[in-house]
């Protein structure tokens, strides 16, 4: 299979043959096409399988087709456990999105919110984010979610390790617009499979 196959956005599918991308991976030929059709979707997989690109390439081509026009709402949100994880995320929306009318933003907590906070001023189409700075800006009022269409939760399993499955809840509770939601995990713990019962609806099961 070739990435001109799945019917995404010609200038996203440049960016990924600029990157080297010929073939799509495994878990991003089983999971693009539904995630295309507005399906929920688990996705068994760990990071190296190319998970990021399953998400991120369907997620843009959606977004780039009805774009919005003077301050940006968050469309879609991707919660992820750690900062390192969020950077190389951001870094690859920049790249599968390069010259789309979008904007990505990330947050992380462990440095000042004052830069994150002007972004988010500016507006942003996709957030990345960790949990805790992303529910202290909410409290401060400082960041609105309720414009959400599209909810990643990136390696479950570790959000739980880390102690943050009752922020994820929170979170996911401010979604009050939300469509569509794509939960990522290597593992499957009980306690993931309870969460994604509680927030996926008739989901497609992938496995890299
Ligand atoms: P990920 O699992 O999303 O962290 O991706 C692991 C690595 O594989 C990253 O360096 C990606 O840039 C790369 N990658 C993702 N998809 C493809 C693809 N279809 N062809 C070649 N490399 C890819």
């Amino acid at each position: 299979m070739k990435f001109e196959e799945l019917s995404i956005n010609p200038g996203i599918l440049r960016n990924c043959r600029k990157m080297g991308y010929t073939t799509p991976t495994k878990i991003q030929q089983k999971a693009i096409p539904p995630v295309l059709e507005g399906r929920d979707l688990l996705g068994l997989a760990q990071t190296g399988t190319g998970k990021t690109a399953a998400f991120a390439l369907p997620i843009l081509d959606r977004l780039a087709k009805a774009p919005v026009k003077g301050k940006r709402p968050v469309r879609a949100l991707v919660l992820t456990p750690t900062r390192e994880l969020a950077i190389q995320i951001v870094d690859n929306f920049h790249r599968y999105g390069e010259s789309l009318p979008l904007k990505t933003t990330v947050i992380f907590g462990g440095v000042k919110q004052g830069a994150q906070v002007e972004q988010l001023k500016r507006g942003t189409d996709v957030l990345i984010a960790t949990p805790g700075r992303l529910l202290d800006l909410v409290g401060q009022g400082l960041l609105d979610l309720g414009q959400v269409e599209i909810f990643v939760l990136d390696e479950a399993d570790r959000m739980l390790d880390m102690g943050f499955i009752h922020d994820v809840k929170k979170i996911s509770a401010l979604l009050v617009n939300k469509q569509q939601t794509l939960l990522f995990s290597a593992t499957m713990p009980k306690e993931i499979s309870g969460l994604a019962a509680s927030l996926l609806k008739n989901p497609v099961r992938v496995e890299a």
